[in-house]
This record gives structure tokens, sequence and C-alpha cells, in this order.
């Protein structure tokens, strides 16, 4: 692609972004805190969803020094429902790190970006470029989906060479002089415009220089490496109600859902019913003895996460005051001061009315 079309591109995108733009809060601000932090909720939630959190997560922690000083176990309260716990646990991190080895203030660099816990290549290319007006072209889904069709490059997305081409095109395109504006506008370009069901080409600003469109096959772009396979996980979860109160473990292994509560957990390679379950090892950890305890059919929840299915069962354990033994009790009412996952917070607010606040 030549200089010239280059440029012509470059222009058309940031006038079509002018005209077309979302406003959201974190596109008004300089600030890296603030692109940081919502740059990370967008990782992996949509924006509709994302935003309030945004809003709420900086009224809670308004500056760095104030989420370094915060617990873990309120930073990941806040992020409660957003799923993916690691970008909470990292964003605690990288507060901690930025305060002790850059005396508070937001590295400016785009290596020392790139060398904080849960930022990666996109994100430190977004932050050097919206915070700092530095020249790293930004590569997200929304980009290579763009790029793959303007040059019509078949090469599998989400491969290493896919990532090595399509970083070769969004440096080459990037506007130097603009690269904040020229990031924002290829990003929304590709979430507005060049969609991935329906892109609206015959209105598209950049079409005449779409490889893609002039050989009628969009539909064929991007080219994805074959799908990674799913684990299924069967959990088995007991939940007992005594006098108000229910029963917790924290998550403390590698794993999912690390350092959230949840309801005493037995795992097995397949489904199990109460009495299979009862004779199993983990379920010995909670209960010595099963032979006062009941449950009736266990409820079931499927909860999918992006490379695992969790299978879930819910018993509901009637035992004759006996308490799940390596457990903490906490009062209903008092659940709120402790992170849980999504698949509890669902399980008990759809069979138990326990509302988190
Ligand atoms: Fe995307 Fe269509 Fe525009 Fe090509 S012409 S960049 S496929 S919207």
């Amino acid at each position: 692609m030549m200089q010239k079309e280059i440029k012509e591109i470059q222009i058309k995108l940031q006038t079509w972004y002018e005209k077309n733009k979302r406003e959201l809060p974190w596109r008004q601000t300089t600030n890296p805190y603030k692109i940081w932090l919502s740059e990370i909720i967008l990782q992996q939630t949509r924006v509709k969803q994302g935003y309030q959190y945004y809003l709420n997560f900086l009224s809670k922690f308004p500056t760095i020094k104030s989420l370094a000083d915060a617990d873990e176990q309120e930073v990941l309260k806040q992020w409660q429902g957003l799923g993916y716990y690691t970008r909470a646990r990292n964003l605690h991190k990288t507060a901690k790190i930025i305060t002790e080895k850059f005396n508070g203030t937001f590295p400016n660099q785009y290596a020392d970006i790139l060398s904080l816990a849960g930022i990666g290549e996109y994100t430190a290319a977004a932050i050097s470029s919206f915070a700092f007006q530095l020249p790293h072209a930004v590569l997200d889904g929304n980009v290579y989906r763009f790029l793959s069709r303007l040059f019509a490059d078949e090469t599998p997305i989400q491969t290493s060479a896919g990532k090595k081409q399509f970083n070769k095109y969004a440096s080459l395109l990037l506007d130097k002089k603009n690269p904040d504006i020229h990031n924002q506008a290829i990003m929304e370009m590709g979430a507005l415009q060049c969609t991935p069901t329906s892109p609206n080409c015959p209105k598209c600003p950049v079409n005449i220089h779409c490889k893609a469109f002039e050989v009628g096959k969009v539909e064929l772009f991007p080219v994805k490496a074959k799908k990674i396979k799913q684990r299924k996980r069967y959990f088995h979860y007991l939940f007992v109600l005594n006098n108000g109160k229910i029963f917790l473990q924290k998550r403390e292994k590698k794993d999912i859902w690390q350092n959230l509560y949840e309801l005493p957990l037995v795992e097995s390679d397949k489904p199990l019913t109460w009495d299979k379950l009862c004779q199993k090892d983990d379920f010995k950890h909670y209960f010595s003895d099963s032979k006062n305890l009941t449950a009736k059919k266990p409820i079931e929840i499927n909860h999918i996460l992006s490379h695992q299915k969790i299978m879930a069962r819910f018993f509901i354990v009637h035992s004759q005051d006996e308490k799940p033994k390596n457990t903490i009790e906490v009062s209903v009412n008092r659940l709120k001061n402790y992170p849980i996952s999504r698949l509890i917070d669902i399980f008990l607010k759809d069979n138990f009315n326990v509302k988190e606040s």
C-alpha cells in the first residue's frame, strides 16, 4: 500500500470517527489510571455492562493510591459479577507496583507500562497512545477484523503468524502524529461499521480501499484458527442453611475464582447422585458421616466460562444441626462482605432470594 493511500485512509477513518463515535466517559480523559481501568474492564466485558462498573470502581477507588491501599477482598467485591477475576487481582497488584516502584505516578513509557501486571501489548498501546500520545498501534478483535478485510488477508488471527502480520498492518496504517484519535477511530470502525455479521460496506468510508469488498468476499474474513476445546467440569455444591447462616469456604488454589468464596464443593469427573457423592473423600472433608443428612434432587445450573463449562449441582442439605467442617459460618445478611463467584450468586439469588447489595 502506498503512502498516499495510507494517508487517505487515516483521514477518512478520523473524519468518520468524529461524526460517529460513542461518547464514553473514558474518552473524555487523558488520565492514565482511568484509561487503564476502562481498558481492563472492557477486555472481556461489553461496553454496556462495563460502564456502570467503571463508574462504581472509580467512585470507590478514585486514585491509584486508594486502590493500592485497599484490601484485595474489597477490590474483588467491587468486581463481583464481571468475571475473569484475575483482572481485578492484577489491577490491585499493579496499583501497588506503581505506588512502590514509580512513586505513585503512572509510568509514561511503553516498555514500563507493558511490564505491569495484567497489561499486555494491546492495553499498553492503548494507554500509551490515549494518555501519552505515543505512537503505538492497537490491535484488538475489532481491529483484527477490519484489517483482515481491508487487506483480504487469510492468515488466521489468534495465531503467532497472524499476530505478527496484523501488527505489521496496524503499524503501517497508524497516524503517528495523532495516535490517540487514530487508535480510537480504527477500533470504533470495527465495533460499529465493520461489524462481524453485517458490515455496512456500501456506506463504509474506506470501501474503495477494501480488498475483501472489492472481491465480494467480506464474509470470509477474518479467518479464525480452530477453536480450543471447552473443558467440562462437574461441581457438586453443598448448601446448608442453619439459623439464618450459610457455610462458605475460600478458593485458595490456583484455579478459576481464586480467593473468592463459595459453598462446600466436591468436584468429580462425572455427575454424581447424592448417594455416590456421600462416598467421596472430598465429601468427608465436610461431613465425616452422612447418616444424619438428607438432600432432595439437586438444582442444576450450567455455567459457561471462556474455556470451561461448569456443570453444577446444588444439593440442599438437611442436617440435624450438623455443620460442615472446614468452612466459615456467615449470616445471610453479612454475605455482601464476601466476594463470591457469579455462579454462586445466581444460585443464591434464584433459589433463596439472597440479595447482594
Ligand atoms: Fe469493513 Fe465493508 Fe468497510 Fe471493508 S468495506 S472495511 S468489509 S465495512
